[in-house]
């Protein structure tokens, strides 16, 4: 069922083939990648080419996720798999996609670099997923539609109704993209994956996990969906340093629980001191570390703040965003100072 959404091209390929690839096991002397064999400049030695499929990482992310091995891809941030989902299953000139504007704006970037056709289906008035729209808009070159929850920049989560209908009512993939679940305490949607054969999850490493710098992002799915994504990735995509540091940073999880909980009770506090500032005209509720405030002039407030030594994300372009700015929750002085600021600017 994947495979015939799978582009032909892409069935035929014969990816290449690593020296990593064609010797798995240990020996003595490694003559077989032409490597420098004397090390690196360098305290650690890097000289040696990575595991292309990263099984121990894999591993670990597997029991911490529980979803097996089989059902992981690990992309240089989760921006990569959106790249090869497209390209694995979008005919450039004649497929494409639905998204759900406001929301994340790569979809469409790699979209139309693959030469995908985006078709936009507008969230509705309290940023939920439109199902009817969504449904109308799909045909038969309809590969994949893409649901950010939280979503970005509204912060919010989509209904699992409404997911849950398109799940069950569309036959391409459904890509669902949890950079901000850590956040929601919502339930992911990975425990999906066995009933729904076009489901992919994204998750990243990038956000809660505090390590956006080593750049990676987790998609989970069908083991045929995996399959392609691996067949079509660059050979070395995750580099030997991120997958020894992610490795380590895989042991610290109580440490994230408790970095994601201080941003969970920050974003409460924030939301509440923001609402008594007059120039606030609206606060969106939040799922994610950022919250979305709509002002009377944006566009002042953004500069106002930029003088201040506030740097914050200007929406106002978005639909469905006008006069908003989006505001990452920071750490209790980074806070106040933001308040602060807001507070000179409001008298
Ligand atoms: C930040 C973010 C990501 C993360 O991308 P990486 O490439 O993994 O850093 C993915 N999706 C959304 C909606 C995001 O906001």
């Amino acid at each position: 069922m994947i495979e015939k959404l799978v582009r032909e091209n892409i069935k035929k390929l014969k990816p290449y083939s690593s020296a990593k690839h064609e010797f798995e096991g240990a020996a003595m002397v490694y003559l077989d990648a032409n490597e420098n064999p004397f090390g690196s400049s360098l305290p650690v030695n890097y000289n040696r080419y990575p595991d292309p499929l990263q099984i121990k990482l894999k591993e670990k992310v597997s029991l911490i996720k529980g979803v097996p091995v089989e059902s992981i891809f690990l992309g240089n941030g989760s921006d990569e798999a959106i790249d090869l989902l497209l390209r694995v299953f979008c005919e450039p000139g004649l497929d494409n996609i639905i998204i759900c504007p406001p929301t994340y704006g790569i979809y469409e970037v790699f979209a139309m670099v693959n030469d995908t056709r985006i078709k936009k289906v507008n969230l509705s008035g309290n940023f939920q997923l439109d199902t009817v729209e969504i449904l109308k808009a799909i045909d038969e070159h309809t590969k994949m539609i893409f649901i950010c929850s939280p979503n970005n920049p509204t912060g919010n989560c989509m209904n699992r109704v409404d997911v849950e209908s398109i799940l069950e009512t569309f036959s391409g993939l459904v890509v669902i993209d949890e950079a901000y679940i850590d956040y929601s305490g919502q339930y992911s949607y990975t425990h999906y994956l066995n009933k729904h054969p076009g489901l992919v999850v994204l998750q990243t490493f990038s956000k809660a996990w505090g390590l956006a710098g080593l750049r990676l992002g987790m998609a989970f799915a069908s083991p045929m969906i995996i399959y392609y994504l691996n067949k079509v990735k660059s050979p070395y995509n995750i580099n030997e340093a991120t997958q020894f540091l992610v490795s380590g940073a895989l042991e610290s999880e109580l440490l994230i629980n408790e970095w994601t909980r201080q941003v969970q009770a920050e974003r409460t506090r924030l939301m509440e001191q923001l609402a008594t500032i007059p120039i606030v005209k609206k606060l969106y509720p939040s799922d994610a570390n950022f919250v979305l405030v709509k002002f009377e002039n944006a566009e002042n407030i953004y500069k106002f703040l930029l003088s201040s030594g506030i740097v914050v994300r200007n929406r106002t372009m978005e639909s469905g965003c006008d006069n908003c700015l989006r505001i990452t929750v920071g750490t209790p002085d980074q806070n106040d100072e933001l308040l602060k600021e807001l507070k000179k600017y409001a008298v």
